[in-house]
């Protein structure tokens, strides 16, 4: 080793010792007589000192290093002057006396500090990716990765669970996006599709009898990046056998549980995690991914304004409508311009109107519309919110899914505002009780809302046959602050449900079996009762490292262009790689 001991590891136990440093020159000051280098390796930073009268070889080299030079140091520990110490670093007690000082590498001046963590352009950080990623977030932020990857493995071992890797040139194994394809030189025009998932692989070492599978698996999803996607992301594969949903959602929710109380400082909200129905949390929260992290839940107050004399609550109600409110505290003193971009907002997201009612703190009530109401009724609303002197009340009459979405939207929005939304809490919960389908109006067909291969609650399998749209699936997500952590099903595991569940969703006979042939072949040599999760590492990781987006906490991320900024990719292919491929490319310009 070039080195005898880390940076970050000196502290006044080693005063005295003669120690060897290597690693960047994270900053220097010249201060005549004494340099003074900040050294930084992966384990923190000291400060070097190069005295002339120490030696002065090192003081001369010492004068010519610059930030991110790459140095090795000889020298003493020696406990800092009282004045001097740093009580900011853990190394802030000690320096070292440099007696030799080497250059082993020069570098050039960064695009941005390495040494500090204030704001640079996302596409610099991403062009300089290998220089962001020596800057103390990211490198926490990958540690951080590390361990919990090393938990995950470590609680799923121990606990029967084999790690088996499944290929990355596949047949299509759809998740409801666009498959990457990669072309074929040995079978002229024909393709690979990278997995979206490992879900068919998995099912199929269930019935291979393995009975308890994971893997850290990489997923293809080439979707519109639109929100915060990339286009390969990871995801604990995991699937068990002779399981029921509960058994998957428990083994999950302990690990969860480890991993937070061991990788992070978050505080978990709700232990046991609460468990919501589909129905439930588009009811309550608007959403089937609701942050529980607060209240302000959304509230129907169809029944208490159905006869009221104000026609759009009225008339919406007998049009089988709904008129539903939250109550946000702390708002009853909103201005008219606050209101008004309250309702543009509600506006955007698909309501055709905001109705509002606000109470001062000493009772005053303004309202968009209480004066169309009786005492009685305005009573009856208020007792309903639960309003009380300074709340501002929203409503939004309309079909029930606008009007749930709308104050969704409306929820998260408000409860940012008011700081509900802390990034230590984390607050999980589970979703069950899905439907099996979503109707595609567009395609005039029914759509898994999850996949291809989740089965449907027991009881609801007749209704394949009469109302699929009533049929609800074996499906569970996990949430945590309002994000989709993991998604999971129990499966299908008889040919015949399959094959009726590829009929619903219009799959043309023929191309199931091209597609989907060896699962329903397999089905027919003992399958097992099967289900599974498939958490997802990056958001995870986001959520526990307190980070806005993914990109945060994956080394080499790609821009929402799906773009490496730093290698250049994608990028044209040589002529004669692509002959190869029997590819030619249509300028459609
Ligand atoms: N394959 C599913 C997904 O990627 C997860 C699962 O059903 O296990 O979302």
């Amino acid at each position: 080793m070039l080195k005898s001991h880390a940076c970050g590891e000196l502290r006044t136990t080693h005063v005295g010792r003669v120690v060897t440093l290597a690693g960047w020159v994270n900053r220097r000051r010249d201060h005549g007589g004494l340099v003074f280098i900040d050294l930084r390796d992966r384990s923190g930073v000291v400060q070097v000192v190069a005295n002339p009268d120490v030696g002065v070889e090192a003081h001369t080299e010492a004068q010519r290093a610059r930030s991110e030079y790459v140095v090795q140091v000889r020298g003493v520990v020696e406990p800092r002057p009282k004045g001097l110490i740093n009580p900011d670093i853990p190394t802030g007690r000690v320096e070292v006396l440099a007696h030799e000082l080497k250059i082993l590498n020069p570098a050039k001046t960064p695009p941005f500090y390495i040494y500090d963590d204030s704001p640079v352009d996302e596409s610099l950080r991403l062009r300089y990716r290998y220089l962001d990623l020596r800057r103390q977030r990211m490198q926490h932020n990958l540690v951080l990765r590390h361990r919990v990857v090393k938990y995950i493995r470590d609680f799923l071992d121990a606990r029967g669970f084999v790690e088996i890797e499944t290929p990355i040139l596949f047949k299509t194994t759809p998740e409801g996006a666009r498959d990457y394809l990669v072309p074929s030189r040995v079978h002229p025009g024909e393709f690979y599709a990278l997995p979206q998932s490992p879900q068919q692989l998995k099912q199929l070492l269930m019935v291979a009898g393995y009975e308890r599978y994971f893997q850290i698996a990489r997923c293809f999803r080439d979707e519109d990046q639109r929100g915060d996607r990339q286009p390969e992301f990871t995801q604990l594969d995991l699937e068990m056998s002779f399981v029921e949903r509960g058994d998957v959602m428990g083994l999950i929710e302990e690990m969860m549980i480890g991993i937070v109380e061991t990788c992070s400082d978050r505080k978990l909200l709700a232990k046991p995690f609460p468990r919501l129905t589909y129905r439930d949390a588009m009811e309550r929260f608007g959403t089937d991914r609701p942050d529980l992290r607060f209240g302000m839940e959304v509230v129907d107050a169809s029944d208490v304004v159905a006869a009221s004399d104000f026609g759009i609550f009225s008339k919406t109600v007998a049009a089988g409508g709904k008129v539903k409110g939250i109550r946000v505290p702390e708002c009853g003193s909103y201005s008219r311009r606050q209101v008004d971009e309250l309702a543009e907002l509600a506006r955007q997201e698909g309501a055709k109107g905001l109705a509002w009612l606000a109470l001062g703190e000493d009772g005053e009530v303004r309202s968009s519309f209480a004066k169309y109401l009786t005492d009685d009724e305005t009573a009856a609303l208020l007792e309903r919110m639960k309003a009380g002197p300074g709340d501002l009340l929203l409503f939004v009459a309309d079909r029930p899914r606008t009007a749930n979405e709308v104050l969704g939207g409306l929820r998260l929005e408000l409860g940012e505002r008011l700081g509900m939304r802390d990034e230590r809490e984390l607050a999980f919960c589970w979703v069950v009780d899905f439907p099996l389908f979503e109707w595609d109006e567009e395609d005039q067909r029914w759509d898994p809302s999850h996949h291809l291969f989740t089965a449907p609650m027991l009881y609801d399998v007749p209704l394949l046959e009469t109302d699929p749209g009533a049929a609800r699936g074996q499906q569970y997500d996990l949430v945590c602050n309002g994000e989709e952590i993991a998604g999971g099903s129990i499966r299908i595991h008889k040919r015949e449900v399959q094959e009726k569940v590829f009929e619903l969703i219009g799959l043309d006979v023929a191309v199931a079996q091209e597609r989907f042939g060896h699962m329903l072949e397999a089905f027919e040599y003992g399958t097992p009762p099967h289900g599974g999760i498939a958490p997802g590492i990056d958001r995870l990781v986001m959520l526990l490292a307190g980070e806005p987006n993914i990109r945060e906490v994956i080394a080499f991320p790609k821009t929402q262009q799906a773009a490496d900024l730093m290698a250049g990719a994608p990028s044209p292919a040589d002529p004669k790689q692509l002959e190869e491929l029997h590819i030619r490319i249509v300028d459609d310009a």
